[in-house]
């Protein structure tokens, strides 16, 4: 029986894939081709356990595909795939839900590609590729603003001249759309209550992150804006600073806009603060030897996420639960007791030994007793993905029932 959906994120410089299997409803070989673009392409493997690389033929997203279908051919994963669903970063307004992959749906992909330069031509690259290697299948596009599309008015406007909305889409979209919606699902199946009689507030923590708060199951509200560089302290991006800076810039060093946006992005964040590295893990061990830029970094990440959870309580009303999720989310015990110590007087305190227990794929609730609920979920965008591509394509009917655990 065909009962994989492949599910493909396809970067400017790299190709990620999952043949997500959905009986089971976990990935049954995930790969990854890096570097494209550069001599050294390769692209590398993963099953059960097992993990192989190669060098691609040419550094391009061809052959990257090309070496993927070979590869599901080898391993007799091809004839199972019935489905394949894309991640799409920006979806403008247009889209508020995933879609079927048609000529029209493509057209608006391509219209939103002034919303993220970035993103969007790659995925554009990876879609036109799949419908060649993958023509007899069904695809789905999921979009990361989607799931955002709920917020009102006075969450996503900006408070600038209207025309600049209305005319060339200036207002705020919110990213990670398909990892607050796996949320969702995961805290209403614990939580044993509906996703439509939630209300969450849910911090997306990798190495870009982002909070959200979800009422009656939808989002009001999120950090990240027009781009995904508003917001949270992430590895490399700055999140919020002052507009004001792009002409303090210009006007002391003669910046252009264009290389204050590449600091912003690329140079900001864990890394900019720290001076050492955007990656967290490394943080906390050299913070642990006594790195003062390291310390400096993570106190400023966990101060300024601590005050857009407590920004994005407003929006949530009276909360089910708190939830951390993404990489850092996940696994870092620290950044989250650190977060909610500075939201103690909002009603928050975790159980420390839940706390340190809550790593390397171990979920669940990490408060202390009295406390808000604090819930730790495992991303898992790419099942979502898979869920709304088996949908559309017609190879089941979703129903997410919420079970208690016991
Ligand atoms: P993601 O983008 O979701 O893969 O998350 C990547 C981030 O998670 C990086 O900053 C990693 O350092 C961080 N991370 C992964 N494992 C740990 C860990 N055990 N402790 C702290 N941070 C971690």
């Amino acid at each position: 029986m065909n009962s994989m959906v492949l599910v493909i994120n396809c970067g400017s410089s790299s190709l990620k894939f999952a043949v997500m299997d959905m009986a089971a409803q976990r990935p049954v070989l995930v790969g990854l081709a890096e570097k494209l673009g550069l001599d050294d392409a390769f692209i590398t493997f993963k099953q059960d356990d097992e993990r192989i690389s190669f060098p691609l033929s040419h550094p391009d997203h061809r052959a990257a595909m090309q070496a993927m279908t070979d590869h599901l051919r080898q391993c007799g994963l091809m004839e199972s795939i019935a489905a394949v669903g894309h991640r799409v970063v920006h979806g403008g307004e247009v889209f508020k839900a995933s879609a079927l992959i048609d000529d029209a749906v493509l057209a608006e992909i391509e219209k939103c590609v002034h919303l993220a330069p970035l993103h969007n031509p790659a995925h554009l690259i990876g879609i036109h590729h799949a419908l060649e290697y993958f023509h007899d299948l069904p695809q789905v596009a999921a979009f990361d603003t989607a799931f955002h599309q709920t917020m009102p008015e006075h969450a996503y406007l900006y408070a600038v001249p209207m025309e600049l909305y209305r005319q060339h889409g200036v207002r705020r979209y919110g990213f990670h759309g398909s990892s607050y919606r796996y949320a969702l699902r995961e805290a209403a199946r614990i939580l044993a209550k509906p996703e439509a009689e939630l209300a969450l507030v849910c911090a997306h923590l990798g190495n870009g992150a982002s909070v959200a708060a979800i009422r009656a199951g939808q989002s009001v509200d999120t950090s990240m804006g027009l781009t995904p560089l508003e917001g949270l302290v992430m590895g490399t991006r700055s999140g919020d600073v002052d507009p004001g800076l792009f002409n303090h810039l210009a006007d002391e060093m003669g910046m252009s806009a264009l290389q204050t946006t590449a600091i912003l992005n690329k140079q900001s964040g864990l890394l900019g603060l720290s001076g050492l590295s955007s990656d967290c893990r490394e943080l906390e061990q050299a913070a642990a030897q006594g790195h003062a830029g390291a310390k400096r970094a993570l106190e400023k990440f966990c101060y300024q996420l601590a005050k857009h959870l407590a920004g994005q309580l407003v929006a949530a009303g009276a909360i089910d639960a708190l939830i951390f999720t993404g990489g850092i989310g996940e696994n870092s015990a620290w950044v989250r007791a650190r977060t909610i110590e500075w939201m103690a007087p909002l009603g928050f305190a975790l159980n420390p030994a839940a706390n340190q227990d809550c790593t390397r794929g171990a979920s669940g609730f990490i408060h202390a007793e009295g406390s808000l609920p604090v819930l730790v979920i495992n991303a898992n965008e790419e099942l979502m993905i898979a869920l709304d591509t088996a949908q559309l394509a017609g190879l089941t009917q979703t129903t997410t029932q919420p079970v208690a655990l016991s």
